[in-house]
């Protein structure tokens, strides 16, 4: 970069055009987020001081980033958060990032309860905690439990419980699926789960990005069903009369997973809620 003054507008036009000749996505949204996370402010403040120089430090800091994702890392690998739910997570490498879609599961489940609801939400495969945590933070009156089998996602989620100011009335516990809690004698009014549901053969087409997640967040085995059998089997004798189960599911699998919720004879009013692209993305069940 020359000695030319770097006004916050300036770099940000800057990056948006390198960023498209590379053909990424979301330029001018990725240069925004990068930038204001070096200077340690949000995305409105850009456009209230776009004139601003930006100091040879901040350039010095913002460069690097740049090149990161100019290499395919992530956004939010790179600066360590992502939004969801209008809240802020932490996220690393041991964890899913968030995805906009999984706010179609939370959605629903606002949407389907009562703002005064005081009951208990169980989320199976709950990863850096997003769905637990946020379902809780707009339910003021709720509490729950994530059960999650990797300790650094567990980690991760130990600290967005702790930063969200939701450790009274959230718990998570180091688990493979349900073991954690069998014999317990635990009940919930609502399970959630966005559980790993690519194929096999799906994993291999995956794009950069997404490989450089943790592929035990991803995988669901030779028909992308194995978290969905192990779901439906046990969700029954967790859930109290009326209770719902809502799950995340991939492009084609609403079919199967009805299927498998229809045959254990413990579910009814089975529905679908869709994605903002139209897809089928979570499908939701209530224990009879
Ligand atoms: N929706 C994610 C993806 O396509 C997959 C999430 C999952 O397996 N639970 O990358």
């Amino acid at each position: 970069m020359n000695k030319e003054i770097w006004t916050v507008g300036r770099i940000l036009q800057w990056t948006e055009q390198y960023f498209r000749s590379k053909e990424m996505d979301s330029p001018r949204l990725d240069g925004e987020v990068l930038l204001s996370h070096i200077l340690g402010k949000d995305r409105i403040y850009l456009y209230t001081h776009y004139d601003q120089p930006l100091v040879q430090e901040e350039l010095d800091a913002f460069r690097p980033l740049v090149q990161e994702r100019a290499k395919g890392r992530s956004v939010a690998s790179i600066i360590g958060e992502k939004d969801f739910m209008g809240l802020t997570f932490k996220v690393n490498e041991h964890v899913l990032i968030p995805r906009p879609d999984t706010e179609t599961l939370v959605e629903y489940v606002l949407d389907t309860l009562p703002k005064d609801f005081s009951g208990r939400i169980l989320d199976v495969c709950s990863g850096p905690g997003t769905i637990l945590l946020s379902l809780l933070h707009y339910l003021p009156q709720a509490s729950g439990m994530g059960l999650e089998l990797s300790i650094q996602a567990l980690q991760v989620a130990e600290q967005n419980r702790n930063q969200l100011q939701l450790a009274e009335r959230s718990i998570f516990k180091h688990s493979d699926m349900f073991k954690a809690i069998e014999h317990s004698g635990e009940s919930f009014d609502v399970i959630v789960s966005n559980p790993p549901y690519i194929t096999s053969a799906d994993m291999r087409i995956l794009a950069p990005e997404v490989l450089a997640e943790p592929h035990m967040a991803l995988e669901g085995g030779a028909d992308g069903l194995d978290f969905y059998r192990i779901l439906v089997a046990n969700s029954g004798q967790y859930l109290v009369p009326g209770g719902i189960l809502a799950m995340e599911i991939g492009i084609h699998q609403g079919d199967d997973v009805r299927q498998l919720l229809e045959a254990t004879g413990q579910f009814h009013e089975i529905q679908y809620c869709k994605d903002l692209a139209g897809i089928n993305r979570v499908i939701v069940a209530k224990r009879m």
